[in-house]
């Protein structure tokens, strides 16, 4: 299909629920994309933080095409052997015990905040109420949407669900007058992404770990995006050395294919008993043996330490350019603050270069780029940066 007739398709046939940007993908290699039009593109926000093994990784295609020429799908009605050996591979990246498989990272989120609210029901007089923060992002369902601090998103679909707050991100005074006898759960992300690459202070979260002991509060954190090696280490939870109660991935988990998982620890991840939950396509074979791939080649080939070296390299030589005023983030999770407000001029620069990266409102550039990139990926990032820059007025 040429480019003019695929949008067309799409004035015509799709609902507009996206400002899309003028190009269609058709395939891809590692780091890199080509057009319809066969121009090749280098990939920064790797389908925003999904594809961490890039495109085309011969281990995921081979697994999904042996997977699919067996079975795509059976039920969670019957035991799914991928999904045993995912959970296998999974468990023992984290410190939590058991996992519920999805197919995205809103529904992640909606398992974390059923089974927080069943627990207050069972062990907490009912406590209800979950505190979330200002500036997250958890996804687009309804309940995903009412934990999400963006009003942006809240005002076309109120009423949302009833007992959710938000405090400020960052502020454990502000969680502290927050959390009652009434509250089921926080909910956070370890690294806000979607409001602009976040890092919170340091000793926050050891802080709010306290905080939900003390309280016998379950501690959410949602890890879609920072999860399975973005940042450096596999969870973004682990740099803090904190362990939460429940935990939300789903983005990377498939290699590019749809699925998502809630995993929790003891005593939380028995509390979701036959029939309080499910899922039909949630952790099915293909899927599942998407993941299996997912994971074992991210161990075999070391990406998550990879992950952290060149995300330090790509930090060090950000924060030299001209109009960068600020680096935020950990391993290959990076935002950057672009001088003058110019960040969209900026990403539409790198548009233009074919380099692929996201604009966050008028400041923050932010880039997700595959886990496998390479310093010498990076350098041509840097260039095509730099270019942007001076070209956007930003330097
Ligand atoms: C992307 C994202 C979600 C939502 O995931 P979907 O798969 O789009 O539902 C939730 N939380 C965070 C932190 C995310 O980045």
């Amino acid at each position: 299909m040429r480019f003019d007739d695929i949008k067309a398709a799409y004035d015509d046939k799709v609902m507009c629920t996206y400002r899309r940007a003028e190009v269609a993908f058709e395939r891809g290699a590692g780091c890199l994309l080509y057009d319809t039009q066969g121009n090749e593109w280098l990939d920064c926000l790797a389908g925003i933080a999904v594809c961490g093994l890039g495109h085309g990784h011969p281990a995921i295609a081979a697994a999904i095409a042996e997977q699919a020429g067996r079975v795509v799908h059976t039920s969670n009605l019957y035991f799914i052997p991928r999904q045993a050996e995912l959970a296998a591979e999974l468990l023992p990246t984290c410190e939590l015990d058991k996992a519920f498989f999805c197919n995205s990272g809103a529904e992640a989120i909606e398992c974390s905040l059923k089974l927080a609210r069943k627990w207050g029901k069972l062990e907490r007089g009912g406590a209800s109420k979950i505190v979330a923060t200002h500036g997250s992002f958890h996804g687009r369902t309804m309940g995903a949407v009412t934990v999400t601090g963006q009003p942006k998103y809240h005002e076309p679909f109120t009423p949302l669900l009833p007992g959710v707050c938000h405090v400020a991100y960052g502020d454990i005074g502000a969680l502290a007058a927050a959390v009652d006898d009434e509250t089921a759960a926080v909910l956070l992300e370890p690294i806000q992404g979607e409001s602009g690459v976040r890092v919170p202070p340091a000793g926050y979260l050891p802080a709010v770990r306290r905080l939900c002991d003390e309280h016998r509060v379950v501690l959410i954190l949602d890890e879609v995006q920072t999860g399975l090696g973005r940042t450096g280490d596999w969870y973004a939870h682990q740099h803090d050395g904190v362990v939460p109660d429940v935990m939300a991935l789903a983005k990377s988990l498939g290699g590019g294919f749809p699925i998502g998982a809630c995993l929790a620890r003891a005593p939380y991840c028995d509390v979701l008993q036959p029939g309080d939950h499910a899922s039909t396509f949630g952790g099915n074979p293909l899927a599942s043996a998407a993941g299996v791939a997912f994971l074992r080649t991210m161990k075999a080939q070391g990406i998550v330490e990879h992950s952290a070296e060149v995300g330090r390299y790509a930090v060090d030589r950000l924060g030299a350019l001209s109009g960068v005023t600020e680096v935020r983030g950990r391993g290959l999770m990076i935002g950057l603050d672009i001088a003058n407000g110019k960040a969209q001029e900026v990403n539409a620069a790198l548009f233009r270069c074919r380099v692929l990266a996201n604009a966050i409102g008028e400041d923050t550039l932010r880039i997700l780029p595959p886990l496998i990139i390479t310093e010498a990926e990076i350098d041509r990032f840097l260039v095509a940066l730099e270019e942007s820059l001076l070209d956007a007025g930003a330097a």
